[in-house]
Order: structure tokens, then sequence, then C-alpha cells
């Protein structure tokens, strides 16, 4: 049962209700190893069920996210949502859906959104996770990125947690799967499963 007040399934994003429960478990778990990490929060769907487990499990959330949006998300692609359009801007900004969605679950003083790419927040803060969540740039240039700055940020015991991992590659884009590969070839992680595209790996200690 989420503490949130909120049913994250009402925010934008592409969680399903089962991920969502598998990822809040997680959350709550992990929470004494060290701060929740998401890579990725866009409107926030995800972040409110790792932000309920982390309260859950008396610890925080570090929700990073530029806001723009991953290339999927632009003018004339699949994912892009006209609602999201800052039109001062000339860009997307998914920031102020995300404050909302805090808001509105009671998770404010839980999460700490970071608002820039993963790169630069790898810079500013360099502990251990207790979880890392990785649903940012589904590139392969960026899904790498993530991977290396982020994946051995993990704490012993802890739980990197990788959504849209799809082996067929019919069923969509291969860079989760291919950085799913080598977290697990880097023998530093215990494949835990699902479910959906979700996958858990344990770090090993
Ligand atoms: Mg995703």
């Amino acid at each position: 049962m989420s503490p949130a007040s909120l049913d994250p399934q009402s925010v934008k994003g592409f969680l399903s209700p089962e991920e969502g429960a598998a990822l809040e478990a997680a959350a709550r778990a992990c929470a004494p190893l060290g701060p929740i990490v998401e890579i990725g929060s866009y409107c926030g769907r995800s972040t409110l069920y790792l932000g309920a487990g982390a309260r859950a499990g008396g610890g925080v959330v570090l929700a990073v996210d530029h806001h723009r949006g991953s290339p999927e998300n632009q003018p004339g692609q699949p994912f892009h949502d006209p609602a999201l359009w800052d039109r001062a801007a000339g860009a997307m900004d998914s920031l102020p859906a995300l404050r909302a969605a805090l808001r509105q679950a009671g998770l404010e003083d839980v999460v700490l959104p970071l608002v820039g790419d993963a790169a630069t927040a790898a810079r500013v803060w360099r502990g251990e996770a207790g979880l890392v969540f990785l649903d940012g740039g589904h590139s392969l240039a960026q899904a790498l990125a993530d991977w290396r700055l982020w994946g051995p940020r993990v704490a012993l015991g802890g739980v990197l947690a990788i959504h849209d991992v799809f082996p067929d590659p019919r069923a969509g884009g291969r860079p989760p799967y291919e950085i799913l590969q080598r977290a697990l070839a880097s023998g530093l992680f215990e494949d835990e499963g699902g479910p959906g595209s979700l996958r858990r790996l344990r770090r090993l200690g």
C-alpha cells in the first residue's frame, strides 16, 4: 500500500502498475543502503513509486532529469506530447508536471529533483546509491554513458533497475538490453528478473 495520495498511474508515463510495484518494493528495501537515484523522471510516474518506497524505508530519492525530453519525445517523434511544450523555451519541459505530481503525492520532502543531465549529476554527487533506476535517454550512447557512470554507484547489496529491456528487437529499442548485458558481464550483479520490461539486478557483496 503506497502512502502517496496520488495514484502514480494518473501521471503521464510508460511504467506499468506491476513494474511500479516492483520498483516501490525495491526502493523500500534498499533505502537504508543509500539514496535512491532515478535517471530519467519525465512527469514523475516512476518517481512516485520510488518516492513511496523510499519514504517507507526511511530514505530519499535523487530524481535526475534535464526535463527537455528524450529524442523520442521531440516534435514529430512517436512519444511527443504537445502539452509538455514550453513555447518560451522552444523546448520540452516536463519539470512542472513532475513538481505537480510530487506535491499532489505529498512527496516533496522525500524526492529531491536534480535538473540537469545525468553526466553532470554524476560529477556533483559521488556517493553510493541504495538503488539506481536507469530510464533516461534510450540511444545507445546515452544508455551506455548512464550505465558507465551510475551502475558502479550501486552499494553492495543494492539494486540496479533498468527499464524498457526488450530482448526481442521487434518489441522495442535495444540499448537498455545492451546495458543489461554489460551489467551482467561485469560480474558485479546478479539477475533478479522482471516484471514486464523492468529488470532488477542485485549488486553482489
Ligand atoms: Mg521507460
